[in-house]
């Protein structure tokens, strides 16, 4: 790797934006604000009816994209469903889940001052699969939105990582080459797979020491922490 890196791009959730965090946190504001539907049900039944409900939705939502509204109404009733509780409330229930998730205060451990540390020497942008209304509203709530000089979101842009045209487009949008730009992600699939093959240099982000999955793809940098990536950057340009 050359240490002509002019550029850092992010992933957000869950490399910047703690995603499960954020929905535990939402869960319990709606669980206060419809407490009497959720009345005799337990904080572990509300969890793991919610992360199901999410995981089978989300299974939907990358198949075939149906509307926004109706996959988040379509999650709020197989949350409901899953309770044995009444779907009437779906509506009301997906409606607040969109305001309150990404207003969560649930950053990845050292996002904000990685991106800080990083805003003098580097241009930064974001490269997310997500749809607008909240992931915006998410890195406001960071406080770093206005660090990022492009920010390229998959639902807004009409691809998605790990298809390497996502990666050239912000690149192209920052003004560079690919491989001026490193990119920091926390999925091997969507991140190091897709941002590798786009030619970018990649930090993996893998805060559980997962196995990397075999898949003829190599990160250049894998790191357990974020406070990390800056020292990379560090020993890059020293070298
Ligand atoms: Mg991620």
């Amino acid at each position: 790797m050359s240490a002509d890196l002019r550029a850092v791009l992010f992933d957000v959730d869950d490399t910047l934006f703690d995603r499960n965090g954020a929905q535990l946190m939402a869960l319990d504001v709606i669980a206060r604000e419809f407490r009497d539907l959720f009345a005799g049900v337990d904080r572990q039944e509300l969890v793991d009816a919610f992360l199901e409900s999410d995981r089978l939705t989300t299974l939907e939502f990358y198949g075939d994209i149906p509307t926004v509204k109706n996959i988040r109404v379509r999650r709020a009733q197989v949350f409901l469903d899953l309770l044995g509780l009444d779907g009437a409330h779906a509506d009301a229930l997906a409606e607040l889940y969109v305001e309150v998730y990404p207003r969560m205060d649930a950053p990845v451990d050292g996002a904000a001052a990685l991106v800080e540390a990083l805003a003098p020497r580097f241009q930064l942008g974001v490269v997310s699969n997500s749809l607008p209304d909240v992931q915006y509203q998410k890195l406001a709530t960071l406080g770093i939105r206005h660090f990022f000089e492009c920010i390229v979101l998959s639902e807004e842009f009409g691809i998605r990582k790990p298809d390497p045209a996502i990666f050239w487009h912000a690149a192209g949008l920052l003004g560079r080459e690919p491989e001026e730009c490193l990119y920091v992600g926390d999925s091997y699939t969507a991140d190091v797979v897709g941002a590798k093959r786009a030619g970018l240099p990649v930090c993996w982000f893998n805060p559980n020491g997962l196995h990397p999955p075999q898949v003829g793809v190599e990160c250049d940098f894998e790191v357990r922490t974020l406070a990390q990536v800056c020292e990379i950057l560090n020993e890059v340009e020293s070298t």
